[in-house]
């Protein structure tokens, strides 16, 4: 279903407008399209299967017309969409959500710390810069000092971060496996190892199975 803004019907043509009143996007000419589709298949408003002339997206500095599509790319289009919506119903009644990582929506979710497919593809600490925030999967290795400890790599073992709090955290057990969220990287002249501090904005889990 969709609903069109503006629907202009006359002896010879059939436009479809559509306002928009943010900046201009080629998914408003899709959306269009789409709107071409349905007046293609609406029996009802349209019975004598009028095709669509051009399609407009009518934005607040100026109008961008397109011809509309014709009847095999309507076809196309179609079988598009009906793929597309067995996919989302098939997603949708599915009993587990697929996680479907992407950089821009991982940073801001707040289940990532339960999100294995999250972790399989977080960014290691020795590919970003300093003062970057990050999230952490490892180890926990030795105590170095009262307020910090060694981060073990969870494939070689070997020390690979020097993580600082301001107070002593009961989480931080040898051996443990941990995820951290929002953990801050640091340099210090002085420490050859990547150094990372947590701060109030992090949290720390851990992880109680293999499996995480
Ligand atoms: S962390 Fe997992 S659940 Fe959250 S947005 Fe990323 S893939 Fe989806």
């Amino acid at each position: 279903m969709g609903r069109v803004d503006l629907l202009t019907v006359t002896q010879d043509r059939v436009d479809i407008t559509d306002y928009k009143t943010g900046a201009e996007d080629p998914s408003h000419l899709d959306q269009l399209r789409l709107y071409a589709l349905l007046w293609d298949l609406d029996r009802i408003a349209n019975h004598e299967r009028r095709p669509a002339t051009e399609l407009t997206a009518a934005y607040s500095s100026r109008e961008i017309t397109i011809p509309a599509p014709g009847d095999s790319q309507l076809r196309d289009l179609e079988e598009n969409v009906r793929q597309r919506i067995a996919a989302a119903e098939t997603e949708l009644v599915a009993s587990v959500p697929r996680a479907l990582p992407s950089k821009q929506k991982c940073a801001l979710c707040q289940v990532r710390h339960l999100c294995n497919a999250y972790w399989e593809q977080a960014p290691e600490a020795h590919t970003l810069s300093r003062g970057t925030w990050f999230d952490y999967q490892g180890v926990v290795g030795p105590q170095n000092g009262a307020h910090s400890w060694w981060l073990l790599s969870e494939r070689t073992g070997q020390k690979t971060i020097l993580l600082r709090a301001a107070a002593t955290m009961r989480a931080l057990l040898p051996s443990r496996r941990i995820r951290v969220l929002n953990l801050r990287l640091d340099d210090d002249p002085e420490v050859e190892a990547i150094v990372a501090t947590l701060t109030a904005a992090s949290e720390v889990f851990v992880l109680t199975d293999s499996k995480g």
